[in-house]
């Protein structure tokens, strides 16, 4: 060994000792800090599909890749990343002598040239993120940027030490080559070899090189060890776990959303005929209250902004941001952490559980981090504002897009059912909703007597179950089917359709009251869990004696279908749910409706996004109105698709409760959403939700462009096409008088 490389060696140990010591000690620190969450046992069933979903979305990059040359370029960087950590490990052996290299497989051509392709890949796709990230820049003049509120210096940092370590790997091969010291030849490290040619024939360069890169890498361990919420780089080893330990592990494609999580305390389900706000958790109030998911959860953020660039709230100028919510969160957590890990923190009569001494060696940033309030606004000095919590319309954009599988929407429900079941804190106008659903059972406050009305005048019987035993599908109507004017027309219209097909079905009628899907969504479990129970109970007795795959039902609202279909089976309520969409899209496909009439105007289609993200219901609807805007083929149109369709929907405004809430800052979502649509120049405007219709005809209204664009539901325009015969909206349309 020569001096040059004994110097290279004893600072190659020195920082690597160091590095590994402070990595070691922040890892430390993570764990102690995700453990001060609540249990969540049910995060660690099925262990072998969790692994699956984990390997899919990383090794496929499923997330990333719908945003297609992002997806590409972080997918090299990241295999760039594993096995590029062999060629830090052959450095050290290089820092130790210039001729050095891995055992085993150091000198087998199919390792140079797997390593010298990754490396060139890599090289690309870092150059590719980074120019993505100066693109994108907050400050850059006009526009939006999904990196607004990210630490900029973290992400350019990363991106820059992975270029320089890549670089640093060509400079070694370069150095071994120019003194003839390099194994692979010329076929399998072409840019090695270039790169070779330039250089000198100096003995000490490959030592000193390794040197460099060696300490770029701890430099960079460092660097995270000493910002354990540096999610930019953290993101690389926590993302594993994040998706593994992920709420749905086996739901289609990757998707998290679908059902949200019931109310917890200490890891069990909450009863409420037995719950005892003394003694449960009543949803989140503390930070520590999120379950230790959550915590992983905001530890992961990589701040990359997918979630923000979606939101509806965000891209209307609200201040919700689903990225800052949850760097917020991270930012208190970590904060917090040392007060809690002392002891620390209140119970649920709001005592302080530690002693004065165990506080004692507390800094009084720390003391006053732990007593600000989750929820606040500025002069409160809250972590979240409530005009944050409750701009959230639960559309589930931020889920579908976060890459590492982070669960906004729980989150955030989570921090709604402590506002509204302990603290009676929520806007005061979704009051009036929330009485009406205890004490009406609708959030109208309609009569229940009336719920049957809309099947007045329609010219054949609609019978109710109980008067038949054999129909097939129990058509459940929903409030706004059943109360609300122009949703009143859809009802009608798939009961005619599910006529005309000879498709036997029955109503529940005065039976029937709210889902509860209003009430779960603002946070009020209790009035869900009311509704939800009864509703069980006359669902169970409508099919008793049935086995489980002829306990059909079919839902025109989307909350509904997604309530009854994914959340009644945590009250013992399972059944085979489909929206309207699905069954008609069914009856055309094997001929029971046939389309004639084809539609003018061209028609574009608003996907509901608890029809469309929450349960990936994307072709029926399109299905049902490509046959129908052709006629049954008598003509070749197809439908108009809207910039953001499809999984990449955009909200109408009405999800999570804002139906029934005011909309004061920013602009109108439902506003912006027609604005879109009407970009399109479709003359229809097909929708698949009634709150949806509500909206988007608000929107229309609202700009004067009634007599120019019809928002109309996609049963309805089926309907028109089947029986051009009748009168527009005539056959739609419920008698005024009774
Ligand atoms: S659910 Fe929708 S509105 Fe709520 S934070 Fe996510 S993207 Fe924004
Ligand atoms: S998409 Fe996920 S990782 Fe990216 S900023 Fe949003 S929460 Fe963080």
């Amino acid at each position: 060994m020569g001096s040059v490389q004994i110097v290279t060696t004893v600072l190659a140990a020195a920082i690597t000792a160091v590095a590994v010591w402070l990595a070691v000690r922040a890892v430390l620190k993570m764990v102690a800090v995700i453990r001060l969450g609540q249990p969540a046992p049910e995060r660690f069933a099925d262990k072998g599909t969790r692994a699956k979903t984990m390997l899919v979305e990383t090794a496929g990059h499923t997330r990333m890749l719908r945003w297609g040359v992002v997806g590409a370029a972080h997918w090299f960087v990241m295999v760039g990343f594993i096995v590029l950590s062999l060629l830090v490990l052959e450095a050290y052996f290089e820092v130790v002598s210039p001729t050095g290299g891995l055992p085993l497989i150091g000198g087998l051509a199919v390792y140079g040239l797997v390593t010298e392709v990754i490396a060139v890949l890599g090289t690309v796709g870092i150059l590719v993120l980074i120019a993505i990230r100066v693109r994108n820049r907050p400050t850059r003049p006009g526009g939006r940027s999904r990196f607004t509120g990210s630490t900029m210096w973290q992400g350019y940092f990363v991106e820059a030490v992975v270029l320089a370590v890549l670089v640093m790997g060509f400079v070694i091969r370069g150095f071994k080559v120019a003194t003839d010291h390099f194994e692979y030849p010329l076929w399998a490290t072409p840019v090695s070899h270039a790169l070779g040619a330039l250089l000198p024939a100096w003995p000490a360069g490959v030592s000193v090189a390794a040197l460099i890169k060696i300490v770029i890498s701890m430099t960079w361990l460092i660097v995270i060890a000493l910002n354990v919420t540096m999610g930019v780089a953290w993101h690389r080893f926590l993302a594993f776990f994040n998706i593994f330990f992920k709420r749905e592990p086996a739901r289609p494609a990757g998707s998290g959303l679908g059902p949200l999580r019931p109310m917890t305390s200490n890891g069990k389900p909450l009863d409420f005929e037995e719950a005892d706000p003394e003694k449960d958790q009543f949803g989140v109030a503390q930070v520590e209250q999120f379950t230790w998911k959550g915590l992983l959860d905001f530890s992961t953020c990589t701040e990359c902004g997918r979630c923000q660039s979606q939101c509806p709230a965000w891209n209307t100028g609200k201040p919700l941001s689903p990225k800052l919510l949850v760097l917020s969160l991270r930012d208190h957590a970590y904060a917090k952490a040392p007060y809690l890990l002392a002891g620390g923190g209140k119970d649920l009569t709001g005592e302080e559980k530690a002693t004065a001494a165990q506080l004692a060696h507390l800094d009084v940033l720390t003391l006053a981090e732990a007593d600000k309030p989750l929820i606040g606004d500025a002069e409160a000095g809250g972590v979240i504002d409530p005009d944050v919590l409750w701009s959230c319309t639960t559309c589930g954009a931020c889920v579908e897009q976060c890459p590492v599988d982070i669960e906004h929407v729980d989150h955030i429900v989570d921090m709604r059912r402590y506002q509204v079941l302990i603290e009676s804190s929520f806007p005061s106008e979704a009051g009036v909703m929330l009485r009406n659903l205890e004490n009406k059972g609708n959030p109208w406050g309609a009569p229940q007597n009336t719920r049957e009305d809309w099947t007045k005048g329609l010219g054949f019987e609609v019978p109710r179950v109980g008067e038949v035993d054999d129909f097939e599908y129990l058509f459940w109507v929903g409030c706004a089917g059943a109360f609300e004017d122009r949703a009143k027309k859809t009802t009608r219209a798939v009961a005619t359709l599910l006529n005309e097909a000879g498709v036997s079905f029955a109503i529940l009628g005065e039976g029937e009251t709210c889902s509860g899907d209003p009430a779960r969504r603002i946070g009020n479990e209790f009035v869900f869990q009311m509704l939800a129970q009864q509703n069980v109970e006359t669902l169970n007795e409508a099919f008793e004696g049935r086995e489980q795959a002829k306990r059909k039902i079919v839902a025109t609202c989307p909350h509904c279908f997604n309530t009854l279909g994914n959340e009644y089976g945590q009250l013992g309520g399972e059944f085979e749910v489909v929206h309207h969409t699905q069954l008609l899209a069914h009856l055309v496909s094997t001929g029971r409706l046939t389309p004639v009439q084809p539609v003018d105007g061209g028609v574009t289609y608003h996907d509901p996004c608890y029809l469309g993200r929450h349960n990936r219901v994307f072709a029926a609807p399109r299905e049902v109105l490509g046959s129908a805007i052709n006629g049954g083929g008598r003509a070749d149109t197809d439908l108009i698709e809207m910039p953001r369709n499809s999984e990449r929907s955009f909200c109408c405004g009405a999800g999570g409760a804002r139906m029934w809430m005011e909309e004061k800052i920013g602009k109108r979502i439902n506003v912006d959403r027609v604005e879109e649509a009407m970009s399109t120049g479709a003359r229809t405007v097909a929708v698949g939700c009634p709150f949806c219709s509500t909206m988007l005809n608000d929107g229309v209204n609202g700009k004067g462009a009634g007599e120019q664009v019809e928002v109309v539901d996609v049963a309805s325009v089926l309907l028109r096409s089947v029986r051009p015969d009748t009168a527009p909206g005539q056959q739609e349309t419920a008698p005024t008088a009774g």
